[in-house]
């Protein structure tokens, strides 16, 4: 049995109150809420050993490299990377996306070549490699979904040339929860020579990843989605690639030797960590794996499972409801509109309810025109929500909906 009552209470932010209400958080596929341990360990890290780490040789810069290598480590064995190396980290997601689009795309990518990224995209694993094409001069060409949000792999063989560089894939899509068959993918892409990048955003949160397995050749994921701090993220990249890839951004750290005539660079990882890290935020992405680790986490799954499927039933019952993404197995993510009522008057009442949900794009224009509207309401579920806020997230449309209609 999962204890739900127990896990919430690491959460301490889950008992608040907005407008007099108890909030019911479900945006958790903007952002997710931190468990108490992650911000406890952070300020462990800044208030008891604080020093810049790879510099210095005294005492505190030696204890915040060790904690930061640390955390690597564990980053290395949640998604099974072969060696520490092909860990680095970012500043998120995104920029784990545009280090790759850059870097890869400066050494990797001319004219008249093609880079393929999927129908459900979120803009930060397409508007790069858009920018890189119009960059290099080369195609952007997109695998389709169908009317389901499920992603028509079977299209990719026809898309991949002698001029593909680069296969661009979500592990799950933020709108539809979608999860595309990502071993079709990278079979597909590798007997064609070209490698693939997935974007781990909203997968890793749920069902985690095993990049060795897969066969992957990059890997991105932000922490804060992982009940980790903002402002850090991966990039998990084969060692052979990371090799071949120039720097992306340049300065200190990132060297071995610098003079006026030739500058040589560090190893890997740190030949793309230039600058100060966020090594207070790698720590506590760390200790947010420790956490995710002493949880069951397939019980965990489970209950997002039931969540998901309540939802779905209770929201499915309201006149008018329309659900987008309604493939199996999909995370727990459900974008809906009702007719007769703007996506954003729905979420303002909600909220006015205690119930945080997203409305708008959510930052995948393309998914939404897809699906043929311009916005959508999004309810993404945690493992500490509960099945009553499942309930008073169906109440509270209707009751909206009596007042909009
Ligand atoms: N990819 C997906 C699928 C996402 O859901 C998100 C965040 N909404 C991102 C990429 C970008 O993550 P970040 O904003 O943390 O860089």
């Amino acid at each position: 049995m999962f204890d739900v009552k127990k896990i919430r209470k690491d959460f301490p932010i889950l008992g608040r109150e907005v407008y007099g209400r108890r909030l019911v958080y479900l945006d958790n596929a903007a952002t997710a809420q931190k468990p108490r341990v992650v911000v406890e360990r952070m300020d462990e890290v800044m208030l008891a050993l604080n020093g810049n780490v790879h510099r210095g040789v005294h005492f505190l810069s030696e204890q915040a490299t060790e904690a930061y290598e640390a955390a690597r480590e564990r980053v290395r064995r949640f998604v099974n990377a072969g060696g520490r190396e092909e860990v680095v980290f970012t500043s998120g997601g995104t920029a784990a996306v545009n280090l790759v689009a850059y870097s890869y795309g400066q050494r990797f990518v001319k004219a008249y070549d093609n880079v393929v990224v999927s129908a459900m995209e979120h803009h930060a694993n397409l508007v790069p490699w858009q920018q890189l094409c119009e960059w290099a001069g080369a195609k952007l060409r997109v695998i389709p979904m169908d009317d389901r949000g499920r992603l028509m792999v079977e299209k990719l063989p026809q898309l991949l040339d002698r001029r593909t560089r680069m296969v661009a894939v979500t592990q799950a899509s933020n709108v539809l929860g979608t999860r595309p068959e990502l071993r079709q993918v990278v079979d597909m892409a590798h007997n064609a020579g070209v490698p693939v990048l997935v974007d781990g955003c909203q997968g890793i949160v749920h069902g985690g990843v095993d990049v060795q397995a897969l066969g992957c050749d990059f890997y991105v994921f932000s922490a804060h989605k992982l009940y980790g701090p903002t402002g850090v993220g991966v990039l998990y990249g084969r060692r052979e690639w990371l090799e071949k890839m120039p720097p992306f951004l340049s300065g200190g750290e990132m060297v071995e030797r610098v003079g006026f005539e030739k500058t040589t660079w560090a190893g890997l990882p740190l030949k793309f960590e230039a600058g100060t890290p966020n090594y207070v935020g790698a720590i506590g992405l760390g200790a947010a794996i420790d956490y995710l680790e002493g949880i069951d986490l397939r019980a965990a799954a489970q209950h997002e499972r039931k969540l998901l499927e309540r939802a779905t039933e209770r929201l499915t019952a309201i006149d008018g409801v329309n659900i987008y993404g309604t493939q199996d197995d999909k995370c727990p993510i459900v974008s809906f509109t009702v007719r007769g009522a703007h996506p954003m008057d729905l979420g303002l009442i909600l909220d006015k309810q205690g119930i945080a949900i997203r409305t708008g794009t959510h930052c995948a224009e393309p998914t939404m025109k897809r699906c043929g509207v311009e916005s959508m309401c999004r309810a993404s579920m945690a493992f500490y929500n509960t099945l009553e806020e499942m309930d008073a997230l169906a109440d509270g449309v209707e009751k909206a909906l009596t007042m909009l209609r």
